[in-house]
């Protein structure tokens, strides 16, 4: 499907104003740093696999990454360990409960389920080269995800402590993940780089240039990288296809078309192969704790341009 670049940012500014007075959901109230930020911020980015950006809002504002960090750290091992070897020692399926969920783990106890719920977030924190070292691990998450994203990222020190002084159940995770033998390095350790990574700041842009990138296969629209091996880019799309919105992935799926990436930050990534990475944040969150306005904001503009990953259209952008 063709569209002009101007039709299409009218089609994403389209969306901003069906959406921005929207006052559904609330910040995230059990990480004290999150409860304060403005509720009323807004911003949508898309960018294309050639590296053009169309922005609307506040998108170069600067908030928590938290849960699309597992998405970054997922890539960063499936790189280094090959998909076989996440799947033997994480697995990749969707547990249909929440994202702290401890029954699931205890449902599941042959693997933490996905990389991209906490489980096995703090399991993938716990595979990053070298084991043992937890500098040289977090120097290894800290340039993987400036690759990713096209910039250096810098945590927020308040979230960082804040979320570090009220995480008792991700400690819980990490140290039954550790009576599983599914914890691969020390538990308070990667639990620890867990934490940092959800403390990472990010903006809008740079989480459509990190969805860019893999929409695009490993290559950085932006930078021209390539940061990750092509051939894994359809496991990293499914595992965000099924459990991209916890226990609401299916609806999440079925009404917007496009697999994506929460946070209780207030961001989401989505990701449409070949065609865009989109990105939307505003901090007020539904009961599972994705942003009330990003999901409106995207499926927006999926459903305006009819795109869908089961449907057989690329987006050409002219
Ligand atoms: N750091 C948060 C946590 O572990 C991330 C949760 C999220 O964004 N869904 O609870």
């Amino acid at each position: 499907m063709k569209i002009s670049k101007k039709d299409l940012t009218a089609i994403v500014k389209e969306a901003y104003n069906a959406v921005k007075d929207e006052n559904g959901g609330k910040n995230a109230d059990y990480i004290p740093y999150l409860q304060n930020i403005p509720s009323s911020l807004f911003g949508i980015a898309l960018c294309l696999p050639d590296g053009r950006i169309i922005e609307v809002g506040d998108t170069q504002y600067v908030f928590g990454i938290e849960s699309v960090s597992k998405v970054l750290t997922a890539i960063l091992v499936i790189n280094e360990y090959g998909t076989a070897e996440v799947m033997n020692r994480i697995g990749a399926d969707a547990t249909g409960l929440p994202f702290n969920s401890i029954f699931a783990i205890l449902l599941e106890k042959d693997h933490p389920s996905s990389p991209l719920v906490n489980a096995g977030a703090i399991s993938a924190c716990s595979m990053v080269k070298p084991t043992g070292d937890a500098d040289k691990k977090w120097q290894a998450i800290d340039s993987y995800f400036a690759r990713l994203c096209g910039g250096k990222l810098s945590v927020i020190d308040e979230l960082y402590k804040s979320e570090s002084a009220t995480n008792f159940n991700n400690k819980s995770i990490a140290w039954l993940l550790k009576n599983y033998n599914r914890i691969y390095d020390d538990p308070d350790m990667s639990l620890d780089l867990y934490t940092r990574q959800c403390s990472y700041g990010v903006t809008a842009r740079q989480l459509a240039v990190c969805g860019a990138t893999i929409a695009n296969k490993g290559v950085n629209p932006v930078t021209g990288e390539r940061v990750f091996d092509s051939a894994i880019a359809p496991q990293i799309v499914s595992l965000i296809a099924t459990v991209g919105f916890y226990e609401h992935t299916g609806d999440w799926l079925y009404t917007s078309g496009i697999p994506a990436k929460t946070g209780v930050g207030g961001g989401i990534m989505a990701i449409m192969p070949g065609s865009f990475g989109l990105a939307a944040f505003s901090p007020p969150l539904d009961d599972a704790g994705n942003s009330y306005r990003a999901q409106l904001a995207i499926k927006y503009i999926t459903n305006k341009l009819g795109v869908n990953i089961f449907g057989d259209s690329v987006l050409e952008v002219v």
